[in-house]
């Protein structure tokens, strides 16, 4: 996962190949996402985006209509905030969608992790057959980071 960049006028060409018209405000939201290898929350962009001039409910509006077109992943990882990334197709660099997510209790940064194939290890488990369609796998525990602390 690189720090890939996207200017603006690839940026522009993603949002109307979706269908959407490619306002100053989703650009500037896209190229954040685009370029952060990790979920970012609707708050995380406002920081981001402060000096941009987009207010904080344009920027929901941006992400929310992203999402809707797909360019956009939504997570929902237990903690009822919502975390956007790029979706599989339109991204380049990072790892492929979906993918479980490793979050740290201690700092609460997110990563990425590759992907894995999560089935159920034998038919007769009558619990097993309860899961349908798996849309999150979370990990939890202590970053690298916080566990040297
Ligand atoms: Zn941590
Ligand atoms: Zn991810």
């Amino acid at each position: 996962m690189g720090s890939h960049s996207l200017d603006t006028n690839e940026a522009r060409q993603l949002i109307r190949e979706t269908g959407l018209r490619a306002t100053p405000a989703r650009i500037s939201v896209l190229q954040v996402i685009f370029a952060t290898a990790r979920p970012l929350t609707h708050a995380e962009l406002v920081e981001q985006l402060s000096s941009s001039g987009s207010d904080a409910s344009t920027i929901f509006r941006a992400l929310n209509d992203m999402a809707e077109a797909e360019l956009f992943r939504r997570l929902d990882l237990g903690d009822h905030v919502w975390r956007y990334e790029m979706a599989n197709r339109h991204n380049h660099n990072a790892t492929p969608t979906p993918h479980p997510h490793f979050l740290c209790l201690d700092c609460g940064e997110i990563t990425c992790l590759e992907p894995v194939d999560i089935r159920p290890l034998t038919k007769e488990n009558r619990e097993l057959k309860k899961v349908g369609k798996v849309t999150e796998v979370l990990l939890k525990g202590s970053c690298a980071n916080c566990q040297d602390e």
